[in-house]
C-alpha cells in the first residue's frame, strides 16, 4: 500500500446551527488525482480550509504527511499548493511579479526561485503575459494565474478548489491536461467540483459528497456499480399511450419508464438485450420514432439514486 498523504478522521464543522461538515472522513494515498465532487454547498470548501487549518472546526483531527496539521505547522503548509475556488491574487502586482511573490514565501534560493517562477510561467502557458496586470486578463487567463501562485513552489500535495468554474472550454481543457501533468511529475492532487465530467475524466478516486457528509467513495467504475441503474435507453418520439408506457415496464430489466421532452425515458437494470427488446416493441406496435440510444449511468445517476437530488445545478 502506498502512503497515506492525507487523513481526515471525524471532522465536524458548524457555522451556528448549520452543520457544514458533518463527521466526515477521507483518507489519500500518495500518487492519487482524488476527486471531492458536490453540489454547490455541500461543503467542499469547507472541508479545504480545515485541511489547511485557516478553519477552526468544532471537532475531529486532520493529519497530513502523518502528522497532525494545526495553524501554526509552517513546515508541512509548505509541502501544500492551494488553489483556492476565489481567484486570490495582488491587483497592483503583475502576472510574473505574483507567481514570484508567492513562489517566494517557500522558495528562499535566488536563482531556484526564479526558475520555478519561469516554470510555472511555462506551464500554465502564460508566457505571453508577464507584464500584464490582473485587470488585463479574460477569466480563463485569471485562473491560470490563480493555479501558478498555487503550485510554483513545487508542492508535494496540491489541492485545487474549482479551479475551472467560469472559464472557457480551451482554458479548461489546458487546466485539466495541467493538473494531470503536475500528477506524472509526482504530485497529489486533491481536486474539488460541481462538474461530475471532470472528475470523471481526470481522478482516480472520486469522494461523494452532501449536506456535509460523505455518501459514496470509490473509482468511477465502482461508484456506477453501486447503483441499480446500468443502462438508460433514450427514444426521439414525439407522443406515447399510457399503455406502451406500462406493456414496457413489464419487460424484465426495465424498472423505470417515463415520457418527458419529447422523449422516452428508459431505465434498465441489467440484461443485455433492452435496446434490442425496445426496438423490437415499438416496431411491432407500429410506434415510428427518431432516434433511439442508449447510455451508460453518469456520476449524476449515482448521485441521484443515492440522495434523491440532482447534482447538476442547470449550467
Ligand atoms: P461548497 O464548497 O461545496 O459549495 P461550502 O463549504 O462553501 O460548500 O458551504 C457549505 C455550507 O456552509 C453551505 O450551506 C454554506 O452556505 C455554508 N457556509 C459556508 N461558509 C459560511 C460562513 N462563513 N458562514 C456561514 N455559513 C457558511
Ligand atoms: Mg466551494
Amino acid at each position: 500500500m502506498s502512503e497515506t498523504v492525507l487523513k481526515i478522521n471525524n471532522l465536524v464543522k458548524r457555522y451556528k446551527e448549520l452543520i457544514a461538515v458533518d463527521n466526515f472522513n477521507m483518507e489519500i494515498k500518495k500518487g492519487e488525482i482524488f476527486g471531492l465532487l458536490g453540489p454547490n454547498g455541500s461543503g467542499k470548501t469547507t472541508t479545504i480550509n480545515c485541511i489547511l487549518s485557516l478553519l477552526r472546526y468544532d471537532k475531529g483531527d486532520i493529519e497530513i504527511f502523518g502528522e497532525k496539521m494545526s495553524p501554526k505547522r509552517n513546515d508541512i503548509k509548505r509541502r501544500i499548493g492551494i488553489v483556492s475556488q476565489k481567484v486570490a491574487v495582488f491587483e497592483e502586482l503583475t502576472v510574473y511579479e505574483n507567481i514570484d511573490y508567492f513562489c517566494g514565501l517557500y522558495i528562499n534560493d535566488k536563482a531556484k526561485r526564479k526558475q520555478y517562477v519561469e516554470e510555472a510561467i511555462e506551464f500554465v502557458s502564460l508566457g505571453d503575459f508577464k507584464k500584464f496586470y490582473p485587470k488585463k486578463l479574460s477569466g480563463g487567463l485569471l485562473r491560470r494565474l490563480n493555479i501558478a501562485c498555487g503550485i510554483a513552489h513545487k508542492p508535494e500535495l496540491i489541492i485545487m478548489d474549482e479551479p475551472t468554474v467560469a472559464v472557457d472550454p480551451q482554458s479548461r481543457n489546458n487546466i485539466l491536461e495541467g493538473i494531470e501533468k503536475l500528477n506524472e511529475q509526482g504530485a497529489t492532487i486533491i481536486y474539488t467540483s460541481h462538474y461530475m465530467e471532470e472528475v470523471e475524466q481526470i481522478c482516480s478516486r472520486i469522494l461523494i459528497m452532501d449536506s456535509g457528509k460523505a455518501v459514496a467513495l470509490g473509482t468511477k467504475e465502482e461508484l456506477k456499480g453501486k447503483i441499480k441503474n446500468t443502462e438508460v435507453i433514450y427514444v426521439d418520439i414525439k407522443k406515447i399511450d399510457e399503455e406502451h408506457i406500462k406493456n414496457l415496464l413489464s419487460y424484465n430489466h426495465i424498472y423505470s419508464v417515463a415520457h418527458e421532452n419529447n422523449q422516452l425515458v428508459i431505465k434498465c437494470s441489467g440484461g443485455k438485450h433492452n435496446i434490442t427488446n425496445v426496438v423490437e416493441y415499438l416496431s411491432d406496435h407500429d410506434i415510428s420514432y427518431d432516434r433511439i440510444y442508449s447510455q451508460l449511468p453518469t456520476l449524476n445517476d449515482v448521485f441521484l439514486e443515492i440522495t434523491g437530488k440532482e447534482l447538476r445545478d442547470g449550467e
